[in-house]
């Protein structure tokens, strides 16, 4: 049965253009939170010579000078999105694997003789349903697919729809594709191929496997066999639980003050419980970090860790724990510039492990889980922190620096546009 791998084309700003028609073929950047540096770009954008990562302060001007449009991210639009992207997917073949918040790797039916109508419909029909474009590879194994994926949105002739199974000249396309392209070829790896005269996907097809199986050992062959059209990575349409949750923003002005670190902690565990209750997982272990700005001449970074004796993904739990790691952290002679919490050694809801020596009852853990159960409903049904914690409450200048926010029209009831006919 064929692979094919759905792509959403520069997913965050196309996301941005869909809510906000003024800004569609204008060049666009998304900002990370709190403004800190580019995260995403349009084509218009990249064609400019904006790089990705660079800090908002230095490109500021150039971003002026350029009339770049500029919009801070707006994640809640982004996860909308994706979800109604992939219900879409799902709707239109037989297997589905999520591979991101804009990918997918999906089983075409073997019935489906014209995969290229296929293609072509689909993709008509997530523009019509939600203005985002998307590119289509299609292969025999999911390498393949990714590879014609690249191919899909390099080439213009084939309007972002590339099958490699039924092209003629295969070998031709494949020497389009530079190694370092190649799914699963990291940059050291490319480098070694590079030295060893492998340029491009059809010489790592064609090399010898008992040469590329030295450095690259099985998962070498099997990317070999992928390219040669044997599946050996299965599609995984079961999602795989997480192994490490994790929050952290940076703050929109340095901070100093240990009331304001506090406050940041907590609002982050109080947002990671809930996506390890979500997730329905237990963290065993706890680890809190700060760091200064990397651009500063004074840089400080620390972090400290908690192990909890009986798991839990209990807010109340987690709160009263890290709040007491925070002293460890802090430093009074540094500006701080971002705060995170990683959730770790997760595990399932179904297994959890009692303490022999432990006073808290099941009972008690029974209760105290119907109490997070009930806020994490209130919280979806009446709209985020309508009931939170005290400390979360207070109100620092630190946090939520978004100055370029575009509306929240797909999740926010006040959002939606009004159209006057
Ligand atoms: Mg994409």
């Amino acid at each position: 049965m064929p692979i094919a791998l759905i792509d959403s084309n520069n997913f965050y700003a196309a996301c941005e253009q869909s809510i906000d028609p003024s800004i569609i073929n204008r060049p666009l950047v998304i900002l990370s939170n709190n403004d800190g540096c580019i995260i995403a770009r349009n084509a218009e954008a990249k064609a400019l010579g904006i790089s990705m990562g660079l800090p908002y302060f230095i490109a500021r001007n150039k971003l002026n000078k350029l009339d770049i449009e500029v919009r801070s991210s707006n994640y809640a639009l982004y996860a909308d999105m994706s979800q109604r992207l992939m219900s879409l997917i799902k709707e239109n073949c037989e297997a589905i694997e999520i591979y991101s918040i804009d990918e997918a790797f999906v089983k075409v039916s073997s019935n489906s003789c014209n995969l290229n109508h296929w293609a072509r419909q689909l993709r008509e029909t997530i523009y019509q349903s939600l203005g985002l474009p998307i590119a289509i590879g299609i292969g025999t194994t999911k390498s393949q697919s990714k590879l014609a994926n690249h191919l899909a949105k390099t080439t213009a002739c084939h309007a972002g729809i590339f099958n490699i199974c039924n092209i003629s000249e295969q070998d031709k396309w494949l020497e389009k594709v530079a190694i370092e392209k190649v799914w699963g070829i990291g940059k050291k790896l490319a480098y070694w191929c590079r030295l060893q005269g492998i340029r491009n996907a059809r010489q790592l097809r064609d090399t010898p496997s008992n040469i590329l199986k030295k450095k690259a050992g099985i998962e070498g062959i099997r990317l070999q066999r992928e390219l040669q059209g044997k599946e050996c990575f299965i599609l995984s349409i079961t999602s795989k639980p997480k192994k490490e949750t994790c929050v952290s923003r940076s703050f929109s002005r340095p901070i100093t003050r240990i009331e304001e670190l506090r406050h940041a902690i907590a609002i982050h565990v109080i947002c990671a419980s809930e996506k390890l209750r979500s997730q329905k997982q237990y963290a065993a272990k706890i680890t809190i970090f700060t760091r200064t700005s990397l651009y500063t001449s004074t840089f400080y970074s620390q972090s400290a860790t908690h192990y909890l004796n009986i798991p839990t993904n209990n807010s109340k739990i987690l709160l009263s724990e890290t709040l007491r790691l925070t002293d460890q952290i802090f430093h009074p002679n540094y500006l701080l510039m971002k705060a995170g919490v990683i959730m770790q050694n997760l595990l399932s809801e179904e297994y959890l492990q009692l303490h022999l020596f432990s006073k808290r009852q099941p009972k008690e853990i029974t209760k105290q889980e119907r109490l997070m159960e009930t806020i994490d409903q209130l919280n979806k049904h009446y709209g985020r922190n309508t009931v939170q914690w005290g400390l979360c409450g207070l109100n620092y200048a630190h946090q939520n620096l978004q100055k370029y926010s575009n509306s929240s029209a797909t999740t926010c009831l006040k959002d939606i546009p009004i159209v006057i006919a």
